[in-house]
């Protein structure tokens, strides 16, 4: 391998797929580091026997239709060169938040969650209105904005508690650090990114994404370095210099593109980092269930793409100090979006968990453990279809251990540290921060965050 380089990017995850197009196109000599032997990160994929598995993708977030311009999906295609038709999307047909006697239905066309709104609670219905003409004036882009509660600014425009919950619910499971509440800004990206645009599914699942963003790369001229793990960061004069791989190799390199996570990165130096004390871990892991079943779900009768359910009218998302939570869940059927490829059903639970807790189990209790955890999401099946899974075809329980293990996130936390460097900088020159803890997740936020990064940081000048 080349030993000199002007930009090392760590982790060959969705953002840093993307910033190193980014990169390669405006001809910087740049090196993709991965410790794994695929690509994708938090949302890769894997196979056992014929079919084959997404490790996270539920839905992507941002979809808007062919031709819209200045959002993030269209963005992204135009900094990467990527025309729409080649992600294959397809839109969800609905989703909805199910709390104890209150149901809401949303779709990718905000007027339906409008509809629902006034129908079950007329009086919120102005201020959801206002709500949402202040979120979309918001700049949730300004990489200056600092930590404001989003629980304060939404409880000024929405008054009933059990409203304000149910629409909390999605945004906070599906991004937020944070435990109880959530930053202002992220609440405003993920309300745009849910409500706003939607969910949709490229058809053949995340490959669709990896393969494009891996063929875009090679025809730059660049190939990530796989089963290469950065052990080491080096700096002279607080400037970034060089890093040492696991297998001793040493490279130099004028900036570092890090999507490993602010307290993980910080933690590659060789010497405490005044700034490693205020980087807080998070805390919110999850247990993820993939069932295969018999049935498609539309033949169970399920008409939605994404249930958000929760047991009580609160919505209490934090670490439940467990080793997993059932009072709120995700259910997701991948193959109950409107158009639909597969000949089985695909179910997956997503559940709130603790790394602790997990962590602790032998070989034996941790196997007992992921089979619980299984029968709590058919039981939850069962609960939301009204049907009972008769023929399991095929299982799998990931926990927060197999997210670090994959991840090396500590706490197995799947959306990073609740401490964000919106502008990616660090205390070391030259050392900027990419991804989660930069403030932006999911498929999209996450190459968004490459590719913003790759300018802000790289192209500039
Ligand atoms: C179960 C689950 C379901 C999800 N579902 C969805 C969904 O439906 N829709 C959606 O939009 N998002 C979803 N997400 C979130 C989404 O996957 C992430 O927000 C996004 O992929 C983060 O990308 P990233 O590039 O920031 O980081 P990561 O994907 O975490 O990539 C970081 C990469 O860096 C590598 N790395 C770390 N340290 C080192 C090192 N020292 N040396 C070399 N390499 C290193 C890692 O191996 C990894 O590949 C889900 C996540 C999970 C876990």
């Amino acid at each position: 391998m080349e030993k000199d380089f002007d930009v090392v990017i760590i982790g060959a995850g969705m953002s840093g797929l993307a910033a190193g197009i980014r990169l390669a196109m405006f001809d910087q000599k740049v090196c993709i580091l991965e410790s794994h032997s695929i690509p994708g990160g938090l949302n890769s994929y894997y196979q056992r026997g014929k079919r084959k598995f997404d490790v996270g993708l539920h839905a992507m977030t941002n979809w808007t239709p062919k031709g819209t311009k200045g959002k993030p999906l269209s963005k992204i295609m135009k900094q990467l060169r990527i025309p729409y038709d080649e992600f294959q999307l397809v839109p969800q047909k609905q989703s909805s938040i199910r709390f104890p006697n209150h149901k809401l239905t949303f779709t990718n066309n905000i007027q339906d969650l409008l509809d629902e709104v006034q129908c079950h609670f007329p009086n919120e219905i102005d201020g959801l209105i206002n709500l949402i003409t202040y979120i979309e004036g918001y700049n949730d882009t300004d990489l200056t904005s600092i930590y404001s509660s989003a629980k304060d600014v939404v409880s000024t425009f929405i008054k009933d508690k059990i409203l304000l919950n149910m629409i909390f619910c999605p945004l906070m499971i599906y991004g937020s650090a944070w435990e109880h509440d959530m930053d202002f800004s992220q609440f405003a990206i993920m309300f745009k990114s849910i409500f706003l645009e939607g969910f949709s599914r490229p058809t053949g699942g995340v490959r669709t994404i990896i393969d494009l963003l891996s063929k875009k790369l090679k025809q730059q001229g660049l190939l990530v370095q796989y089963k290469s793990q950065v052990q080491q960061l080096h700096k002279v004069d607080n400037k970034i210099s060089a890093i040492t791989l696991k297998n001793g190799d040493r490279i130099r390199c004028r900036k570092i593109l890090s999507s490993a996570g602010y307290r993980e990165t910080l933690n590659l130096f060789e010497e405490k980092l005044k700034e490693d004390k205020k980087v807080i871990i998070g805390k919110m892991s999850f247990t993820e269930s993939i069932l295969i079943l018999d049935k498609k779900p539309c033949e169970y009768g399920i008409e939605d793409t994404i249930i958000f359910t929760n047991d009580s009218h609160e919505y209490n998302y934090r670490n439940p100090n467990t080793l997993f939570d059932t009072t709120s869940s995700v259910l997701c059927f991948p193959n109950n979006f409107i158009k639909d490829e597969e000949d089985e059903g695909i179910f997956r639970a997503t559940m709130m968990a603790d790394y602790d807790c997990w962590n602790k189990l032998e070989k034996d209790q941790y196997k007992q453990e992921k089979l619980n955890v299984l029968e709590s999401s058919k039981a939850l099946f069962l609960k939301h279809s009204g049907s009972e899974i008769k023929d399991l075809l095929f299982s799998d329980v990931f926990t927060p251990t197999t997210v670090k293990k994959y991840t090396k996130h500590e706490n197995g936390c799947v959306y990073g540290s609740p401490t964000k460097t919106r502008d990616g900088t660090t205390s070391v020159e030259g050392l900027y921060l990419m991804g989660t803890d930069q403030g932006f997740l999911g498929i999209i936020g996450a190459m968004l965050s490459g590719i913003s990064m790759a300018n802000y940081h790289c192209l500039r000048n």
